[in-house]
């Protein structure tokens, strides 16, 4: 199922599907059988399986999952993708199946709060070291690289302050260090946006629930990579925790990806709009957006970005209190987590909260997540919505 073009709207659309070569059906099938007639007879452990291999059992493979990991992989230019149930189940299944206790990982200390409270308490009790820095300033990485580091784990833009890292950057700083490995969360990116690979990563996550899947109607998670790390990943974390994609979810995220180009430009071209409008209210203090000139780090993003994607951050009046009047009076805009939607969607994220439950910073850590989020920040992520009416929903609460 080679896309017939590399071209990335072409990609999106063809790869990883084919006509039913039995009935001609022009759009992919939906495979939910969880077994397999076989014509051999066929190894039954895990360690039997190989890429030859036909569908034995779908958590071991499915036709239909198989037709998302193709599609994933043609946009993501990788060589090999494994779906999940969730994208904290390919984070997860990524991190235990590399990891041993003694080992050690460095990992931004902004990230999605799942992953980063995964790695302060889970990690630690199963004896993996992790250090935290902020992987902004590659030297911070450079400085926390032990002997018995194995892995980096990044995220950029970082959920929830929209923060950037520099992939290339940090690249070079782990090849002086042969046995540490790169893998980024580009959730907040997509491959429209930024191909890790390309820039130096070993693995690329995620979560498909969000601009991949992009209607808010179906959870999974991905990790894509090399065909042999992969392969070991599949027997390890998809065989053996055995956290997988429903070939159902499967299915509905495939319809997303489909449209996933079109829709960055249209979040983009929106995002922009409404970080241009929050910037010219009075109301507004701070907004945060890759594509603005007044992000700090715009540079980066124009050099590492294809797409700004359609995340911004903002900081308004009294946090907490206008967080009550949206929950209550926008019309469009839905007050709520997750985001990549192409419904609108805005959350208070409180910078005190998110320190003690999630983050838990101090020092020049916590100076710079301050720098980006204040006491707290609307995080919004912009949908599809024609940007007239979302600016209007804001101007509304925003009194
Ligand atoms: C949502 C999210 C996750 C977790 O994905 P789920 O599908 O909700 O499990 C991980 N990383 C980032 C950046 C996310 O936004």
């Amino acid at each position: 199922m080679k896309p017939p073009t590399t071209r990335l709207r072409t990609a999106a659309v063809h790869a990883g599907e084919s006509p039913d070569p039995a009935t001609g059906a022009s759009a992919p099938n939906l495979v939910m059988s969880s077994t397999f007639v076989t014509r051999d007879a066929a190894g039954f452990s895990a360690h039997d399986l190989d890429e030859e291999s036909g569908f034995l059992y779908t958590r071991w493979s499915n036709p239909t999952v198989a037709q998302l990991e193709a599609k994933l992989c043609a946009l993501e230019g990788a060589e090999a993708c494994l779906c999940f149930g969730s994208g904290m189940a390919a984070a997860t299944g990524l991190l235990l199946s590399l990891l041993a206790s003694g080992d050690h990982i460095v990992m931004s200390d902004t990230n999605y709060a799942g992953v980063a409270e995964l790695g302060r308490d889970t990690l630690p009790r199963i004896g993996i070291g992790v250090s935290f820095v902020d992987t902004s300033d590659p030297r911070n990485v450079e400085a926390a690289i032990r002997p018995e580091t194995r892995l980096i784990w990044l995220e950029t833009p970082a959920n929830p302050i929209c923060r950037l890292t520099d992939l290339a950057a940090v690249a070079r700083v782990a090849a002086a260090h042969p046995g540490v490995r790169i893998a980024v969360d580009s959730t907040f990116a997509t491959p429209v946006a930024t191909r890790p690979l390309e820039l130096g990563a070993h693995y690329v996550m995620h979560s498909l629930t969000k601009y991949i899947g992009g209607h808010g109607d179906a959870v999974g998670g991905a990790v894509l990579g090399s065909r042999e790390d992969i392969a070991a990943l599949r027997l390890e974390a998809g065989i053996h925790y055995g956290g997988v994609l429903s070939p159902f979810n499967a299915w509905l995220i495939m319809r997303g990806a489909a449209t996933l180009p079109i829709r960055m430009k249209a979040h983009e071209e929106n995002a922009l709009a409404v970080a241009r409008f929050l910037e010219s209210h009075p109301r507004v203090t701070r907004v945060m957006y890759p594509g603005l000139p007044s992000h700090p780090q715009h540079g980066l993003a124009r050099r590492q970005m294809d797409n700004f994607s359609g995340m911004l951050t903002f900081q308004a009046g009294d946090g907490p209190q206008l967080a009550e009047r949206m929950a209550r009076e926008l019309r469009v805009i839905h007050y709520a987590v997750s985001l990549g939607h192409h419904r609108s969607l805005v959350f208070w994220m409180d910078t005190p909260s998110l320190m003690e439950t999630s983050f838990r910073l101090d020092g020049a850590q916590l100076e710079s997540y301050r720098a980006y989020a204040g006491d707290g920040i609307f995080r919004m992520s912009v949908g599809l919505e024609d940007p007239d009416d979302l600016c209007e929903d804001l101007e509304r609460v925003l009194g």
